[in-house]
């Protein structure tokens, strides 16, 4: 596995806070690593096991908060980038968690719905011990929705024996999830790419855009930027492949193909791609938002676009990332801009834990106002200190995890 951009960024950020060798692999090294077999009847009776794990990387800020992800690629080294990476992300919108992950190593398609409610009922037994609204907060991620956290949510409350809605975010709204939080990665997202856009003065229009994944953070902004005339959704991808058009793609159209052939392939003008050529066209923002690793040091040389905005978690190695800036192409990063999915999931917990609960326009208005207020900051900050969006967005980050540590006396030895 290549070293993931984060890892080089946060280092920068390190040596310019003058902080020790030390204190850097105390930052870098997750708190906890629980790990667990589960065992899962499948429905012709045979029982399978499936390896999971949580990752607890950092909680000087508050309970551990981040998705579980079902995927066969699933494997510790991963989760342990992705917890830390939770880490940096709810201190960067400045919410009161800390950073975790999880995962099941499996193909969830291969697993009927029942399989899949017994894996999920599974894993929160497994974890039981560690996880909770105080502890540790799941989420949806990779192939999990708002339905892995409905059954997550019953079990839990079933084994504790009394209601807990405040114990995961991403629930049904049926059962008192946010109002928003569906859409909340891809309308975070919209904000940031908006604010970029202005700041770094790109006044042709409309704005050509690739998104790299039609899930439901991809999909959600390709359907944010069919509304605004400002930008052209000029091709898109799934795991299989995308399509291309210069001139523009139907958003609707394009949704309606993918539900009606189950693929993207063959939509009418266009072109169809691979996922690494969608990274390398000629368009004027490129949106990785699908999986980790799709840009290094072997493509970073052929990307074309003028900015790059990271929806997915991890997207670009740290080669890859330090070919983008000696090319000066600006990266808006991970942690800053998917952040809008953990905010919206603080909402939701906020509002569990009140009993009270917000309508559509109040979250997205309190959305908004944290987005930008994060975005603003790291934007000032790299301009300040002239350095990445990336480092700027970690040395805000890094500045507020330590600050907690200090207080609580769990980091010593800096000036
Ligand atoms: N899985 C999402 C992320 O990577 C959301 C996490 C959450 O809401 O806790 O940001």
């Amino acid at each position: 596995m290549e070293q993931p951009a984060y890892q080089a960024a946060l280092k920068s950020a390190a040596q310019m806070l003058s902080r020790s060798d030390a204190e850097l692999d105390k930052l870098m090294t997750p708190d906890r690593i629980i790990q667990a077999d589960i065992a899962v009847q499948l429905d012709g009776g045979e029982t399978v096991f499936f390896p999971a794990l949580r990752v607890q990387h950092n909680s000087a800020r508050g309970p551990y908060k981040g998705g579980i992800r079902f995927h066969s690629q699933v494997d510790v080294d991963e989760v342990k980038i992705l917890a830390s990476l939770m880490t940096w992300k709810c201190a960067v919108v400045d919410i009161p968690f800390g950073g975790a992950k999880g995962g099941v190593k499996v193909d969830p398609k291969k697993l009927s719905q029942l399989e899949l409610e017994r894996l999920t009922r599974g894993y929160v037994q497994a974890f039981v011990k560690h996880i909770g609204p105080n502890q540790d907060v799941p989420a949806p991620d990779i192939n999990t929705n708002e339905q892995t956290m409905a059954w997550m949510m019953d079990e839990y409350s079933r084994i504790k024996g009394h209601q807990m809605h405040d114990f995961v975010t991403g629930k049904p709204i049926a059962l008192f999830g946010s109002k928003g939080r569906e859409l909340a990665t891809s309308l975070g997202g919209k904000f940031i790419l908006d604010l970029m856009i202005e700041h770094f003065k790109i006044t042709k229009r409309p704005i050509q855009v690739a998104i790299q994944g039609i899930g439901n953070v991809g999909g959600g902004l390709a359907k944010l930027l069919g509304l605004d005339p400002r930008y052209k959704l000029v091709a898109i991808s799934d795991s299989q492949g995308g399509i291309y058009r210069p001139t523009g793609l139907e958003v609707a159209e394009v949704f309606e193909h993918k539900k009606t052939t189950g693929s993207l392939a063959g939509f009418h003008y266009s072109h169809d791609i691979t996922n690494a050529e969608l990274l390398e066209l000629d368009v004027d923002v490129l949106i990785p938002a699908a999986l980790e690793d799709q840009i290094t040091a072997d493509n970073a040389d052929h990307v074309k676009a003028k900015l790059i905005l990271e929806l997915a978690n991890n997207p670009i190695t740290a080669s890859g990332d330090a070919i983008l800036n000696n090319r000066g192409i600006p990266v808006v990063p991970d942690i800053l801009a998917n952040a809008g999915g953990v905010t919206v999931s603080y909402f939701e917990w906020a509002q569990n834990r009140q009993g009270w609960y917000w309508e559509e326009g109040e979250v997205n208005g309190r959305l908004q106002k944290s987005m930008l207020a994060a975005g603003q900051k790291v934007i000032k900050i790299s301009e300040e200190k002239k350095v990445s969006l990336r480092v700027a967005a970690f040395l805000l980050s890094l500045e507020r995890v330590d600050q907690a540590m200090h207080l609580r006396g769990k980091l010593v030895g800096h000036n």
